[in-house]
């Protein structure tokens, strides 16, 4: 396509970049103290400053992208935190819990100056029972004289201790170069190569909202519990339930038992879950209680799964509450509240009389219809040029930046790369995007679309 003074490269590297499907997680856990944050910090670049929190309070941020040698990744952090209610090994253990299970791969963080706590090994314990690849970081090597300490961390029985000061950055680039070796390229849930099994689902939402409710409903005595890691004692966490004569794999349901009753954490713990569910899920139904005004905490867990590119369904449910006026407000709310979703199926549904439950999977087909929706070249091509025709972009400075063509990267979600001949203003971005919706039915899925500008 060397149309218009773009050559085949500039094609091909923006094809490269929008393409990139999901990428893979990495989780850093190990017990308070032990360098963390310091350490996640120091490899997201500190781009994004983790912040320093008090105990207890809200983490919305869970997962933070990063690069490394040309890769990237994301990083799940659980430093920053500390319990005091369950006591120290009950929190730690929980926390890389949840952490491990979204993870393609883990670094396991221990300060090499204190060396082997009861609570590190526990966490092995852990480990060994997840059969990740794990990276141990024997932190807190801040120099050579450190490095007999690390040595001495073989006794944890999982391989290479990497001698690291995360304060000062030593030993941090041979350490992530052992993490990209245990990384998978794309994640092990990679959709590219999923062939076959069952479809994802994650049931998500605020806590009380309904899930479990909606859990037991749908499923009507046919769950199936899948211990897909044979030989683990922890909960079970996927379950396997017929709607509408299809099977359905819905992730993370220990996560929906809350098993975990916490004071202090706990809505850290519920961000870390629904971050764990959304990573392994194609299709996210996010449960609203229509009952209450839609809160920030509703929110964010939209913004997770829109960000995380899955396919979205948005379930109102208790709706057997609702009365004529907070059916007007609820109304009035998703206009405002959950305008950045506007493309998702809706269903209005009651967990408790199974109002509309029948309008669940339907719903979600359409959700993954749409994700997986791949508009070819020439299609496109004509649809962008009626459009661009029909509806040039507004002159300025004389200029008037037009699309040139268009071609899409990459499906779940759908990915589009437009070139340019200038810069495209973003209220004519939004204008495309909602345009290429209506004309190839996004319902329910995120869209990416960048532009390339030709210099
Ligand atoms: P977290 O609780 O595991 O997230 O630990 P933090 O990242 O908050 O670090 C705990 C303390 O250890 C802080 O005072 C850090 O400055 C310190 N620390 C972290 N990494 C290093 C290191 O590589 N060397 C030294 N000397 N101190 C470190
Ligand atoms: P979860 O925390 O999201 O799993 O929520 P639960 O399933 O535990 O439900 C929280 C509360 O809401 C419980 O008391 C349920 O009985 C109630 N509940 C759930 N769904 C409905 C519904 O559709 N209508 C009504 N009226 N109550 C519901």
């Amino acid at each position: 396509a060397a149309e218009e003074g773009f050559d085949v490269e500039d094609v091909e590297g923006a094809l490269e970049e929008a393409g990139h499907g999901p990428l893979p997680v990495l989780a850093v856990v190990g017990r308070p103290n032990v360098g963390k944050s310091t350490l996640v910090n120091r490899i997201i670049g500190r781009r994004e400053a983790v912040v320093e929190d008090k105990p207890g309070v809200t983490r919305d941020r869970v997962t933070y992208e990063a690069e490394w040698a040309g890769r990237r990744f994301k990083v799940v952090d659980t430093g920053g935190w500390e319990q005091d209610v369950l006591g120290i090994d009950a929190s730690v253990a929980a926390q890389a819990e949840y952490a491990i299970e979204a993870a393609d791969a883990v670094v396991f963080v221990v300060d090499a100056k204190v060396g082997v706590t009861d609570t590190d090994e526990a966490v092995v314990r852990l480990l060994r029972k997840a059969n990740k690849p794990v990276v141990l970081c024997a932190n807190k090597v801040d120099g050579q004289s450190g490095e007999a300490d690390a040595t001495a961390l073989w006794s944890l029985g999982i391989g290479e201790p990497h001698p690291v000061s995360s304060l000062h950055g030593r030993g941090t680039g041979d350490m992530l170069d052992a993490v990209l070796e245990a990384l998978p390229e794309a994640p092990e849930q990679s959709f590219g190569t999923a062939v076959g099994g069952p479809r994802r689902i994650a049931l998500i939402g605020r806590p009380n909202v309904g899930k479990s409710s909606l859990l037991n409903k749908v499923a009507n005595e046919e769950r199936v519990v899948v211990n897909e890691l044979a030989g683990t004692t922890r909960d079970p966490v996927d379950e396997l339930i017929e709607l509408g004569g299809v099977t359905w794999k819905f992730v993370d349901t220990a996560g929906i038992r809350k098993r975990v009753h916490l004071q202090q954490g706990a809505d850290y713990y519920a961000s870390l879950r629904t971050a764990a569910a959304v990573e392994k899920a194609e299709v996210a139904v996010i449960l609203i209680d229509a009952s209450e005004s839609i809160s920030v905490q509703d929110q964010r867990i939209v913004t997770m799964a829109v960000d995380a590119g899955r396919a979205i369904v948005i379930a109102y449910n208790k709706w057997d509450t609702l009365d004529e006026e907070r059916r007007y407000y609820l109304e009035r709310e998703i206009e405002t509240e959950l305008a950045q979703v506007a493309w998702a199926p809706r269903v209005n549904v009651s967990a408790r009389t199974g109002r509309h439950m029948e309008k669940l999977v339907p719903a979600i087909e359409t959700a993954l219809a749409g994700w997986e929706t791949r508009v070819p070249t020439g299609r496109l091509n004509a649809f962008l040029g009626e459009l661009v025709a029909a509806h040039p972009h507004p002159v300025r400075g004389g200029k008037q930046p037009r699309i040139l063509f268009g071609t899409q990267a990459g499906t779940k979600p759908p990915r589009f790369v437009l070139f340019a001949s200038g810069f495209i203003e973003a209220g004519y971005r939004r204008f495309i995007e909602r345009r290429l919706r209506e004309e190839f039915s996004f319902d329910g899925t995120p869209i990416h679309i960048s532009v390339r500008v030709r210099e």
